[in-house]
């Protein structure tokens, strides 16, 4: 499967399942363009090791997905936007009556409402090159929910419905939008969930990834960031051109329980 010609923007991408993807969508022949909010030589070194593993172009921008106006600006930095990834999120877990008002806002902004802005931006370069893929990285939690998750069930849940919007929107044309939804793959974001768990539950590191995560997951593993990649390639494919609107899970039965 060739990417080649195309590029791909992917927020959020200097870690976990973003930087997976890069990978995917790199080692695929796209140019990418990877992005965090931070601005370290590091970032831009990550950009560097990605092209020279794949002999593709990668270029690091800095943009914060938490302002609406960043997001926007990404897009017009990336110049061209074939393929655009909107996988930039946060967490927070505790119950809704003692739910910072901060952190509400931060999750809805970064995990929902940058993608509103970025399709908003990138659309028009992908009208304007004749072909586009928009690919949501959403959840499980887009589709189910737990406690304590209130403000990411309801930024991906709106997502997923956004995703939906934007497919009909772009449906007689050669742009496809569909949001993947993953169970459990272990990256930073989750590893920085399991002490709070642990304090929720009052369980141990053990506990919270048996009884907690993967109770949900019934094949009993994490997802891989690898996965999450490949799956967005599968959707940039020929032969996902007519899938648009939907979600696919790849959760390890989660969603089929
Ligand atoms: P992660 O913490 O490893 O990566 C999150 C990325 O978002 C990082 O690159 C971080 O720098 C970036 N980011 C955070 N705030 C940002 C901001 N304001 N502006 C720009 N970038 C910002 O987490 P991950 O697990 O790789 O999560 C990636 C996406 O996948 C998220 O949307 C998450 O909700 C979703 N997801 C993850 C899992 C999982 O189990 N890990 C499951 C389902 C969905």
């Amino acid at each position: 499967m060739s990417l080649e010609g195309k590029t791909a923007v992917i927020t959020g991408s200097n870690s976990g399942i973003g930087l997976g993807i890069a990978h995917e969508m790199a080692k695929a022949g796209a140019s990418v363009v990877i992005n965090s909010f931070t601005d370290r030589e590091e970032d831009h070194a990550l950009a560097a090791q990605i092209a020279e593993a794949h002999g593709v172009d990668v270029r690091y921008i800095q943009a914060d997905m938490s302002k609406g106006a960043e997001c926007r600006g990404l897009i017009e930095k990336a110049g061209r936007c074939d393929i655009l990834i909107n996988n930039a999120g946060i967490q927070h877990v505790c119950p809704i009556d003692e739910f910072p008002v901060d952190k509400w806002d931060a999750i809805i902004a970064i995990n929902m409402n940058s993608a509103f802005h970025t399709m908003a931006a990138a659309l028009p370069k992908m009208r304007a090159a004749g072909w586009g893929r928009v690919v949501n990285i959403a959840s499980a939690h887009g589709l189910t929910a737990s406690p304590f998750k209130s403000a990411y069930i309801a930024a991906k849940h709106g997502v997923v419905g956004m995703t939906k919007s934007v497919a009909l929107e772009t449906a007689r044309e050669p742009i496809t939008a569909n949001a993947i939804c993953p169970g459990y793959v272990l990256t930073p974001l989750v590893e920085a969930q399991i002490p709070d768990t642990m304090k929720e539950y009052n369980m141990t590191r053990e506990e919270v990834v048996e009884n907690v995560m993967l109770t949900r997951q019934p094949s009993k593993e994490f997802a891989t960031v690898e996965q999450m990649g490949g799956t967005a390639v599968f959707l940039c494919s020929d032969a996902a051109a007519q899938i648009t609107g939907t979600t696919i899970s790849v959760d390890g039965g989660w969603t089929a329980l």
